[in-house]
């Protein structure tokens, strides 16, 4: 143990949602919704079926290690250079190649309070100094973190929209920030819920990389296209930018069904219209039911919600476990009276919303 990097052996890990068949097992239950970790709740689409169907017979092979196929897809689809592409086992893959091939313990990363969980963790996994700017209304502050930023400073990451808040930058004040960022320092900005931002309010974000070659925008196949399971996300950046970090991950990080799989997702706009719909409409089912309950929700532009219970939200977290529903608690992110809810199928919700008034009213 003492062998581990100081960093290291400090580390909190990261808490993923209680698995539903642990669960199910655990309190013989006959059915167990999970709406924990902002997963997509249609099940896995009929084209991205049919193309892992095409792939599993033939796994002997390694993948391509280039993802020539998905990269090119993807530059047609978002109008970007296939060279300004780096492909991941999730985005979070990105963020970590990020930091192994940028940040080193000298250096500082700058990130706002009820950030992402894994900023901390990466950040702490290299050694480097977290710099934690106290939030603004739940979302990022970025004049408060424009002015933390120092000659230590190496990088900053903002989630937009950010996991477990949902709150939204504009597209012109992130724009802003990201040209006032001196020049010794990068940029992740972690779209991981781009799709489901309503288009009105979607950032320009792929055309800055071109002039602002410090900025590295990441997304992923996670959420709305369905792929969780199977792990790939991407990273638009410079040229040069990109070039680094694929000489830095592993020859062959993303395997071969998650680069079919991806491919097939992008062709699949049916699936995406339905996940957005589905998304948009549980959106509205829950914020109804908590203003029926008196309970205060911050708006968010993903595909999940956090809601204030008024009580430490722990022990509420623990009852709805007992009637079978999986929520997070979000007290890791200094968030100790909120739930992070992801939005579900209308049963799912419904569900969900009968077992939550049941435990407020202690039933
Ligand atoms: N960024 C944010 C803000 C997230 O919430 C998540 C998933 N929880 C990720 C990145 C990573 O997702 P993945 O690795 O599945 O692409």
């Amino acid at each position: 143990l003492e062998l581990a990097l100081a960093g290291v052996q400090q580390l909190v890990p990261y808490v993923p949602g209680k698995p539903v068949d642990e669960l199910q097992r655990e309190l013989g239950l006959s059915e167990v919704v999970k709406l924990a970790s902002n997963e997509n709740p249609l099940g896995t689409g009929d084209k991205v079926l049919a193309a892992i169907q095409a792939t599993m017979p033939e796994l002997t092979r390694y993948p391509d290690g280039s993802g020539f196929g998905l990269k090119a897809a993807l530059s047609a689809k978002l109008a970007v250079a296939p060279s300004s592409i780096t492909l991941g086992n999730g985005s979070s893959e990105i963020l970590e190649l990020v930091m192994r091939t940028f940040v080193s313990p000298e250096h500082e990363v700058v990130f706002s309070q009820h950030a992402f969980a894994l900023y901390p963790i990466l950040t702490q996994a290299v050694g480097a100094q977290a710099r934690i700017v106290p939030a603004k209304n739940y979302g990022h502050d970025l004049q408060a973190m424009l002015a933390t930023i120092s000659d230590k400073t190496r990088l900053v990451f903002i989630a937009n929209p950010n996991n477990p808040t949902g709150t939204l930058l504009a597209s012109d004040e992130l724009e802003s920030f990201i040209s006032a960022l001196p020049a010794h320092v990068l940029c992740v900005l972690d779209e991981a819920y781009y799709e489901f931002v309503a288009p009105s309010d979607r950032t320009e974000s792929l055309a800055w990389p071109q002039r602002y070659p410090n900025l590295i925008v990441t997304r992923t196949f996670s959420k709305a296209y369905g792929l969780a399971g199977l792990r790939i996300g991407y990273g638009i950046s410079s040229d040069d930018v990109a070039d680094l970090l694929n000489r830095v991950r592993q020859p062959f990080n993303s395997n071969m069904l998650a680069l079919a799989a991806a491919e097939a997702a992008l062709t699949d706009a049916d699936y995406l219209a339905k996940t957005l719909a589905v998304n948009n409409a549980g959106m509205t089912q829950l914020t109804s039911a908590f203003e029926d309950l008196g309970l205060d929700w911050i708006p968010s532009s993903g595909n999940f919600v956090s809601v204030d219970v008024k009580q430490n939200a722990l022990p509420v977290y623990e009852a709805l476990l007992l009637k079978g529903i999986i929520v997070r608690p979000v007290a890791n992110y200094e968030m100790p009276q909120h739930l992070r809810i992801s939005i579900g199928t209308e049963r799912e919700n419904q569900m969900f919303i009968t077992a939550l008034k049941q435990v407020l009213q202690g039933v």
